[in-house]
């Protein structure tokens, strides 16, 4: 898997395929021209690598030339043609071969043919590298292709995504599963909120504590903030109907995430399943439940030093947080076992530096992304 600016691809076609596919075309067009001196035009900018490594497998004699055309902006067609360097001089009377690396739903075609239509060539021939044959709908039959792929944006090989990836010698797709749904999960102090909020930045996440949106409800002195504090006060749970309600209103706020972090939720059996119900029900699902583990007196330590800083009433009193822990211990630990037959639980080692946890979690989703 790799990533281009904010999108993940994954390998597609390889090297040896695309060079296979190559010499086919070069065969192809060998036989129909090897009694004249062809001129090959690359299609700039995409077409550079294939121009190149086509003529290293054209055994005759030939010319090369180029046009310079751009329509792509992004992952969509801008369905604008331009062209930005014209068509070579001296072609009249030529066989000209144009060399295209992707042809898809034909507007190049068009604007090629166009641009092409006062020269007086010989023969006019379009051979592309790659073929999109069902959302092609030129009228012009392509006369060579190398192979036929379905509609998916590809990148590598001379194409780009936003002119990034142009280098790379395979071709690689657009991997459309690119959205994560993270479970963090750990007992109180173990860093999921520290490590969510490297996380969002790394993986372009949306991070959802409910600790935090309690806490915001608190400060703010809504009628939720009233309610949750008097349990939160007490290191109990606040009840699964307030809390599952407010997860999914915060989900829905959000409607263009590429995926979310869910910190210090769920934590219990019922916000796990009404937590999938409701993913299902957005064509969602949890990919992961990564857990932090740490043992108690290293967690006592972090939350009391914690306590100092943050002034959060409920890490400045040992009896709270242990009413916390046994909440942890009786509610939230048999989660374990319920993702764990979904297999989706990942264990992580919460003691060491942030850093170090924050590759050890990277490992984890990168394995997930790699599917
Ligand atoms: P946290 O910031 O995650 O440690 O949460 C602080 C407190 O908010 C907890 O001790 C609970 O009282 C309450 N809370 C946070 N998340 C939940 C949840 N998923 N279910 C019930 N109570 C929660």
């Amino acid at each position: 898997m790799i990533k281009l600016h904010d999108k993940y691809f994954k390998p597609f076609i390889s090297e040896g395929e695309i060079m296979a596919a190559i010499k086919k075309i070069a065969d192809q067009v060998a036989v129909d021209y090897k009694k004249e001196t062809p001129i090959f035009v690359g299609v700039l900018n995409g077409a550079f690598m294939f121009v190149s490594d086509f003529l290293k497998a054209y055994p005759y004699p030939c010319e090369v030339s180029f046009v310079r055309l751009s329509s792509y902006q992004g992952l969509t067609s801008t369905g604008i043609v331009e062209s930005l360097l014209d068509v070579p001089e001296n072609i009249e009377g030529r066989s000209v071969i144009i060399l295209e690396d992707i042809i898809d739903t034909g507007r190049t075609v068009k604007k090629l043919i166009d641009l092409f239509s006062n020269t007086k060539v010989k023969e006019f021939k379009i051979a592309t590298l790659f073929y999109k044959s069902e959302v092609y709908n030129g009228e012009y039959d392509i006369d060579y292709f190398g192979l036929k792929i379905e509609d998916k944006f590809i990148v590598g090989y001379g194409l780009d995504y936003n002119e990034l990836g142009r280098n790379l010698r395979a071709v690689y797709q657009l991997n459309q599963k690119h959205m994560i749904n993270l479970v963090l999960f750990g007992k109180p102090g173990a860093g999921k909120g520290t490590q969510a909020s490297f996380l969002k930045e790394k993986y372009n996440l949306k991070h959802i504590s409910t600790g935090d949106v309690f806490r915001y409800n608190i400060k703010n002195g809504t009628e939720l903030g009233t309610l949750a504090k008097s349990y939160i006060d007490k290191g109990e749970l606040v009840p699964d109907e307030v809390t599952i309600k407010m997860l999914q209103d915060e989900v829905e706020k959000n409607p263009e995430a590429s995926g979310f972090i869910f910190d210090g939720f769920p934590r219990t059996t019922a916000q796990a399943k009404a937590l999938d119900d409701f993913l299902v029900s957005k064509e969602m699902r949890i990919d992961a439940t990564i857990a932090l583990e740490a043992n108690d007196e290293v967690l006592i330590q972090r939350l009391l030093e914690r306590g100092k800083v943050s002034g959060r009433s409920d890490d400045q009193d040992e009896k709270m947080i242990r009413n916390r822990f046994d909440e942890y211990n009786e509610k939230t630990a048999p989660l374990k076992d319920y993702y764990d037959d979904q297999g989706k639980f990942h264990s992580v080692n919460g003691i060491g530096s942030i850093e170090d946890i924050t590759s050890r979690l990277a490992k984890v989703i990168e394995e997930l992304q790699a599917v």
